[in-house]
């Protein structure tokens, strides 16, 4: 049986395997308004997945000089600081993406950090303090963490990841993609072809995107990568999309029309 990610790269004549993002904002999460959360939901994408660091947070292992310019009154600690904007957008987001007040925003975290081992007791506070503070839930590959606890995945899904006999669930990986299916569905009832991936990274967040047949939104990186490699891997990155978006070359999803992503990224650049 082939693979559901290598059917798809091949019915897709590779287009999926597009270091493109079909989306590259200019001005990070905290130019995505309401307005552009609509008409993402109009367009029939029905849940949002972000990436944590340097997305929504600076990372864990960004230099002190770094940290240091982010430090706010209300957290103790730079990575465990999101700004009012970002707040403010994954609010928004949350809010289009609920069907009435009583049900469940299909909105979450996608990140590399936790998602093979779980939320550790070493990062456990700056776990809660990302789901509390932005009311979003964490997914991980034994279930979701939310509000100090995890909610496993049903005997059958976890009987399903079992048998992939994976160990490493981080993006870009196929396995990646086969816990994003089911865990999707399982608590939201969508596919990854409804699904946006928000993050900063080419090489991990949009390349997955893509492979997965998700709408892949493009942020570049909040704050400049502590290492030096990673700084060059990088630019070269932000050369990749904007030379994509110079030559007006898009990676094209089903759901969303070119127009749709044109409109977003130029309010967002003029945000
Ligand atoms: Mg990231």
């Amino acid at each position: 049986m082939v693979h559901p990610v290598l059917r798809r790269v091949l019915s897709s004549g590779f287009k999926s395997v597009s270091l493109k993002p079909h989306i590259a904002l200019q001005g990070g999460v905290a130019s995505l308004t309401s307005e552009h959360w609509s008409l993402l939901r109009e367009c029939g994408i029905r849940c949002v997945l972000f990436d944590r660091d340097n997305t929504l947070a600076v990372p864990q292992n960004a230099s002190n000089e770094v940290k240091d310019s982010h430090i706010s009154k209300n957290s103790p600690r730079a990575d465990d600081f999101f700004s009012e904007g970002v707040a403010a957008s994954v609010s928004a987001c949350r809010k289009v993406f609920q069907d009435s007040p009583a049900a469940t925003p299909r909105v979450a975290i996608f990140s590399n950090a936790s998602c093979n081992t779980g939320v550790s007791s070493t990062h456990r506070d700056r776990a809660n303090r990302f789901v509390k503070g932005l009311d979003v839930p964490l997914l991980t590959a034994s279930g979701w963490y939310e509000r100090d606890a995890v909610l496993p995945f049903s005997d059958e899904l976890g009987r399903k990841l079992k048998k992939l006999g994976a160990d490493d669930f981080r993006k870009p990986g196929l396995a990646a993609t086969c816990l994003l299916e089911g865990a999707l569905a399982e608590r939201f009832g969508v596919r990854l072809e409804e699904t946006a991936y928000v993050g900063d990274r080419v090489l991990t967040d949009v390349m997955f995107a893509n492979l997965s047949g998700m709408l892949s939104i493009w942020t570049g990186p909040l704050v400049p990568e502590a290492s030096g490699v990673l700084r060059g891997i990088l630019a070269l990155e932000r050369i990749t999309v904007m030379r994509g978006a110079r030559q007006q070359t898009r990676t094209t999803h089903p759901l969303v029309s070119h127009e749709v992503s044109a409109r977003i990224e130029s309010q967002s650049a003029n945000k």
